[in-house]
């Protein structure tokens, strides 16, 4: 962790790595039985983990995030994109000011996504490689039979399971409930409408969460950081001309 490191420790390891890993998340509603902290609490875990198993430095959490879109459940602090995207950003270019090139963030909440990845673009434009990790995507694709579709939505009983394998006292699953998310009126195929989380649900559970539990978020815990430790691997080796931007055909 950087942030346990002196900057003599610090020198030394950018003096012969180029990489380090920066998890972000949010402060947010996820449902009656999960804490507030869940997406950046989940994203430091995967983080620090794949870290300590890749002798990589691994940055402390950046908790708040764009999350607008809940703030009529109580807690949730939220960020705009723009003021996101400049801190995260601003923290990256404090990495390359001592040599990081590659940065891999494990990101914690999907909402977040749209300003990371405008980062991300111009980041690379200025020489440095940003990869944005999201372990439900990686647990979808891994694990496609361990929950079914209702389980898999927000504070549902997949991230609810990954919570008691990680925190297990920060879950009271006697809270968790089960809410088929409603459609709104203006709802139809193709259409994208910019509504909030309290439009959809009224326990902030999206879909099916009382199926939670710690063994099957283990198998996903693991299952995501064996993926993430093959990419901060892969980062390692690559030389960062091939991460680059092509010149013009
Ligand atoms: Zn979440």
């Amino acid at each position: 962790m950087l942030h346990e490191m002196s900057w003599v420790e610090a020198k030394e390891y950018f003096a012969k790595a180029d990489i380090a890993i920066l998890p972000v998340g949010s402060n947010e509603q996820h449902g009656p039985q999960n804490p507030l902290g869940t997406d950046h609490l989940i994203a430091r875990a995967i983080a620090e983990e794949t870290a300590k198993r890749t002798g990589t430095v691994c940055l402390q959490v950046i908790p708040f995030g764009v999350s607008s879109h809940h703030k009529q459940f109580w807690g949730t602090i939220y960020i705009s994109p723009g003021t996101f995207k400049s801190y995260v950003k601003e923290a990256c270019l404090a990495l390359n000011y001592y040599g990081i090139r590659k940065i891999v963030i494990v990101n914690g909440h999907g909402g977040n996504l749209p300003a990371l990845m405008e980062m991300a673009r111009e980041l690379r434009e200025k020489g440095i490689f940003v990869s944005i990790f999201q372990w439900w995507s990686a647990a979808n694709r891994l694990l496609p039979d361990l929950f079914k579709p209702e389980e898999r939505g927000h504070a549902a009983a997949e991230e609810t399971s990954v919570n008691l394998a990680l925190h297990p006292h920060l879950v009271n699953l006697d809270k968790a409930v089960d809410e088929e998310p409603r459609k709104h009126t203006a709802q139809t195929e193709g259409i994208i409408l910019p509504l909030d989380t309290v439009n959809c649900t009224g326990s902030g559970v999206f879909g099916k969460s009382t199926t939670a539990s710690a063994e099957k978020g283990k198998k996903v815990f693991e299952a995501i950081v064996n993926e993430l430790v093959k990419h901060v691997n892969l980062l390692k080796r690559a030389k960062i001309e091939d991460l680059m931007q092509k010149p013009r055909v």
